[in-house]
């Protein structure tokens, strides 16, 4: 990646752990600086529409984010008798054989993407950025 040897990404969020992954696979080494405890990652779930999941098939980590939650393709909307009131379908868009859209634990999420950046080399910092660390920035 030409004369970028490493990038601090400063921020352990979706977006954060993503391109720490997306940037290691095109070779440039990366530091994470996350303020927050992963402990307090929000227990709610997500919903992955199609543009994320092509997204994360292009980057090679849509399979474990499939297992880790529920894909699906519509969302009924059911009175207390069970009958239907409305549903919405998610298309396919990213492929034809997999659910349109994905729910899963935001936690189970975070873990998912943090295993793969560190599985590739990443550092993540999920405490306030050391002296050392503060010096490498600036130096
Ligand atoms: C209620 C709600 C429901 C949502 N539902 C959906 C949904 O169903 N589907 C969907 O696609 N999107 C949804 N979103 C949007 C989605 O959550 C965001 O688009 C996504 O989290 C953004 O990712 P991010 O990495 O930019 O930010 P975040 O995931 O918020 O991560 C930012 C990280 O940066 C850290 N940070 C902040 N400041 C600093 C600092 N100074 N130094 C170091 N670290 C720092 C934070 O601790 C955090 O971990 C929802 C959002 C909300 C609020």
């Amino acid at each position: 990646m030409g004369a970028v040897k490493t990038v601090f990404i400063v921020g352990g969020g979706i977006g954060g752990l993503t391109v720490a992954h997306a940037l290691l696979q095109i070779g440039a080494s990366t530091r994470v600086i996350e303020v927050g405890d992963k402990r307090d990652r929000i227990g709610t779930q997500i919903t992955l529409l199609g543009n994320t999941l092509l997204a994360l098939a292009e980057l090679g980590l849509v399979d474990a984010c499939l297992e880790g939650g529920l894909g699906w393709d519509f969302v009924s909307v059911r009175d207390g008798a069970g009958t239907i009131l409305s549903e919405q379908s998610t298309p396919r868009i990213w492929d034809a054989d997999r659910p349109g859209a994905l729910g899963i634990m935001r936690p189970r999420l975070g873990q998912i993407l943090e295993d793969f950046a560190t599985k590739g080399g990443a550092k993540i910092d999920s405490t306030q950025p050391s002296p050392e660390l503060i010096r490498t920035m600036e130096g």
